[in-house]
């Protein structure tokens, strides 16, 4: 059976690798000349990776590492130690360590904590494991109930201090979703805290050894194309054709350039993999007043900027990721450390992602570069100063005015499955219905979810497995 994709980002690639693993053919159209969307990245002039985001893989990716492990790719994850690492804001240059015991769940998580005496008091601490106790009890259904509420109310319910906010979790809600504790929903919060604590491994944290593109999605589109899947990039969905009854008839693509060089594109079934504010875009209106469509309009990407800045000389030794604890910026790593095709022994090459970043995604490249320099004057205190200060040899910054959904709460009802109303028509991409919200993990699983909704209902007619094959040239 043919199935036509829109979008090659992680859910859309995923999505076709288990089609494929049924027997089926997928035809993935990427709008862009990269793979990976948000994943994407480029090389500069001088041949240096940029990203579209720092990304990090966590040990509770079951969907992700079970991935990696089908395209025998496991090797390309470097796995950091066990730890969580933040900046001291009181005091610059140095750090505070969360270290995981090498010991079950959630023993090693609740070590963790307790060790740690620069952040939190032994009373802030005992309230916040009381307060934790329902999410870890309760599960799911508790985890869903708590969308009502910012993790700022949900700490206020549970009388823990501020504090606690300032201390740990401003930093890990802008890590999570680009906005503070105030805004995002303690769905996401707890879900994270959950996995980090109920699983051994959990929060552990891996860099991928290069580029996203390469290392990731190029063997994923071999998977694909080498059992006679198609994969077709600058090919952008501009219609979905209808037929009388609603279903689709035919995809449209177009290049963005030219509506003359436009391809009709018919199949079994067809699936939406694209980012949640651009499928709303090309809804057709016959489908505007169904619900699971409609309500799409509570989801909305949220602006995050991600920069890079290559440097003389090495900053730091640390090979892991950091929180920065900086009001302007949220988590970066020294990626001439933490990742091997970048790797350079004398200079470091940061990557940091800029957030919350609403009033800073339309303002120049350089001031936001310069905004950067001042805070990590902070973080890297003697770094800056004196004949011997480490100069910016260069720069990028890369700007996603719309990325993952901005998780505020009330937001998770507005999440649709993969199965959407119309017969022959699906979704797949990190905003769809899935335990693991807006990340990697949530792509990669929300793809699987939709290869497997379309395996089953049409698993029945088999037999009439089409192997015309495409038509786009
Ligand atoms: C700065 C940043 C940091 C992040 N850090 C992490 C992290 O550390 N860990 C983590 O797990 N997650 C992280 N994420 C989130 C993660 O990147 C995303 O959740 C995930 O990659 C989304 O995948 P997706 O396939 O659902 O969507 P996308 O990646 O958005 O893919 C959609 C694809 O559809 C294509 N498309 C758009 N329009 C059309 C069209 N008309 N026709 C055809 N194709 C189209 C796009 O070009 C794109 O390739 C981060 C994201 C950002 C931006």
């Amino acid at each position: 059976m043919r199935v036509v994709i829109a979008g090659a980002g992680l859910a859309g690639l995923s999505c076709a690798k288990y089609l494929v693993d049924n027997g089926h053919i997928p035809i993935v159209l990427e709008a862009r000349d990269v793979l990976g969307g948000k994943v994407a990245a480029w090389k500069d002039e001088d041949g240096d990776w940029y990203e579209t985001g720092l990304h990090i893989f966590f040990g509770a990716y079951p969907n992700m590492l079970q991935l990696f492990k089908e395209l025998d790719i496991e090797d390309r994850l470097q796995w950091k130690s066990h730890s969580m690492i933040f900046n001291q804001p009181s005091e610059p240059g140095t750090y505070s360590r969360f270290d995981f015991p090498d010991i079950p769940a959630p023993a090693n998580g609740v070590t963790a904590i307790l060790s740690n005496n620069d952040m939190l008091s032994w009373n802030e601490k005992i309230l916040f494991g009381l307060g934790l106790v329902p999410a870890m009890l309760r599960g799911q259904k508790y985890l869903d109930k708590c969308d009502s509420k910012s993790w700022t109310e949900w700490l206020k319910e549970h009388n823990i201090p501020e504090r606690v906010n300032d201390e740990v979790f401003i930093a890990m809600s802008k890590a999570l979703n680009f906005i503070g504790p105030d805004e995002i929903s303690s769905t996401v919060l707890l879900t994270a805290l959950n996995r980090f604590l109920q699983e051994k491994n959990g929060s552990k944290m891996a860099f991928l050894d290069g580029a996203p593109p390469e290392r990731l999605c190029q063997p994923m589109v071999d998977y694909i194309t080498e059992r006679g899947g198609e994969v077709h990039m600058n090919s952008p969905l501009r219609k979905i054709d209808l037929n009388e009854d609603s279903t689709v008839k035919s995809f449209t693509i177009a290049p963005l350039d030219s509506d003359e060089k436009k391809k009709v594109i018919t199949a079994d079934a067809y699936v939406s993999a694209m980012p949640v504010d651009l499928f709303k875009l090309i809804i057709p209106d016959q489908w505007k007043g169904i619900n699971a469509f409609s309500k799409l309009d509570g989801l909305i990407g949220v602006p995050v900027i991600n920069i890079h800045l290559w440097f003389d000389k090495k900053l730091t030794d640390i090979d892991h990721l950091l929180f920065s604890r900086s009001p302007l910026l949220s988590v970066y790593a020294d990626m001439s450390i933490t990742c091997k095709e970048y790797e350079d022994p004398n200079r470091s090459m940061l990557e940091l992602v800029f957030a919350p970043a609403k009033e800073w995604i339309n303002r120049s490249d350089q001031d936001i570069v310069d905004a950067t320099m001042e805070e990590l004057k902070k973080l890297f205190p003697t770094h800056f100063i004196g004949d011997d200060k480490t100069k910016l040899r260069k720069y990028k910054v890369v700007k996603t005015p719309r990325s993952v959904y901005k998780a505020v709460p009330g937001c998770q009802e507005f999440r649709p499955s993969q199965r959407s109303p119309i017969k022959n028509f699906f979704l797949a991409g990190d905003y769809t219905m899935q335990k693991y919200l807006a990340s990697m993990e949530g792509a990669v699983l929300s793809g699987k979810l939709c290869a497997e909704t379309i395996n089953k209902e049409y698993s029945k007619t088999s037999n009439n497995v089409s192997r015309e094959t495409s038509k786009i040239n």
